[in-house]
């Protein structure tokens, strides 16, 4: 566990780069510092690691006080990311990887054989250990100062935008590799991003912070876009939080059956079993569209299918059944079991109404779903 505890930094110039910081990054965590530039988020992180003294108040790993220790140990725990990976431009990517097991005195066969291994972990070909790092991506040189920072097997992590160089594509993919690894590794982390995005996909909690180093709240992601403490903080978050907020909450809409008909099916059958003029059509158990009823003829065609309509997977994320609920010609949402078989509707009103009954706290669990992005 990291403790800030009244942590203020005053760089010479008067500039107060942090102010009054406390919150705390528990063991085997992942926890996001996000804000815009300029407000402190670097400043804390390498005070972490003493590269910055605090001007006052007090850091603590594990509930001793970083001040007391020698910085050379307390560097030897601690892994360090930076953008741009930091690596040795002149050194091979092995020799980058076990640089610090090399400093702390380990033999160079054991060193390059652990680098070779971490490469592999991060998703780095084998192949990759004799280039040099100009040689590489710049997501791959990423995944290098990933692996570099692992070497030592350190239990707390300092990362600062180390994703923020690549293109969003490549960003993605970095990011969910690094969850995975995390939770092999299950490293207390403290992340650095001015991308909110980033910051509720990768955090267990996130703090956000204001400029003049400030901390405006500290919270689960979950709980951050549900209930911004200030206008600052909403605003941060975006403006279309409330949707985003849905992706972290598995459904559990009650289902309502649905009477479904088959290709060929007599229009008489559609027309019974239709409900505020539509009727369902499926094939197999499988869905296949809406059919209105003006639309019926003596059979029922798969020609006269209304078009639109998304279908939303049980269990899966609330904004999947909304979204399935405003598609669907009928206003009601399909929703599917695993082997894409019709399981039966949801109305868009009843997923609100679970929704805000969430938010209310009431019944519905909205703790991040694993594996869910927004
Ligand atoms: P962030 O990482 O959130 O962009 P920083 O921690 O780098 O922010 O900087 C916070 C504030 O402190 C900024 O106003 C910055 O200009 C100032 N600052 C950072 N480093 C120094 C320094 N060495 N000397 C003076 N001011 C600094
Ligand atoms: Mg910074």
């Amino acid at each position: 566990m990291i403790r800030f505890d009244a942590v203020t930094k005053r760089y010479p110039g008067g500039t107060t780069a942090v102010d009054d910081l406390t919150l705390e990054a528990p063991t085997g965590q992942i926890t996001v510092l996000v804000g815009p530039s300029g407000c402190g988020k670097t400043t804390s992180l390498r005070m972490v690691n003493r590269m910055i003294e605090p001007t006052s108040g007090r850091i603590s790993i594990d509930d001793t006080d970083t001040a007391s220790m020698d910085p050379a140990s307390l560097r030897r725990g601690i892994g360090y990311v930076i953008q741009h990976g930091g690596l040795f431009p002149h050194h091979t990517i092995e020799r980058n990887v076990a640089t610090v097991p090399l400093l702390l005195g380990s033999d160079k066969k054991t060193a390059y054989a652990r680098a070779h291994e971490l490469l592999e972990r991060v998703g780095l070909p084998r192949e990759f250990a004799q280039r040099y790092p100009a040689q590489l991506s710049g997501g791959q040189q990423q995944r290098v100062g990933v692996a570099r920072a692992l070497a030592a097997d350190p239990p707390v992590m300092l990362m600062d935008e180390p994703f923020s160089a690549v293109d969003p594509v490549v960003r993605a993919q970095l990011q969910e590799e690094f969850k995975r690894l995390q939770s092999d590794l299950g490293k207390t982390i403290l992340f650095v991003t001015h991308d909110i995005d980033e910051a509720i996909t990768l955090g267990d909690q996130v703090a956000v912070m204001r400029v003049g180093g400030r901390l405006a709240q500290i919270a689960s992601p979950s709980e951050l876009l549900a209930h911004p403490a200030d206008d600052f903080v909403a605003d941060f978050v975006g403006r279309d939080r409330g949707y985003r907020a849905l992706s972290f909450v598995d459904g559990s809409v009650p289902l309502v059956p649905e009477a479904s008909v088959r290709p060929g099916d007599p229009g008489e059958v559609a027309r019974e079993r239709s409900v505020d003029g539509w009727v369902l059509v499926a094939d197999g158990g499988q869905p296949l569209g809406w059919l209105a009823v003006d639309r019926v003829g003596a059979q029922v065609d798969v020609a006269d299918l209304a078009l639109g309509g998304t279908l939303a997977r049980q269990g899966g994320p609330l904004r999947a059944a909304l979204d399935a609920a405003l598609s669907s010609p009928s206003g009601r949402g399909v929703v599917v079991g695993d082997q894409g078989e019709l399981l039966g509707t949801v109305r868009a009103r009843d997923v609100i109404d679970v929704i805000e009954g969430s938010r209310g706290g009431s019944g519905v669990q909205d703790t991040p779903a694993p594996g869910v992005s927004p």
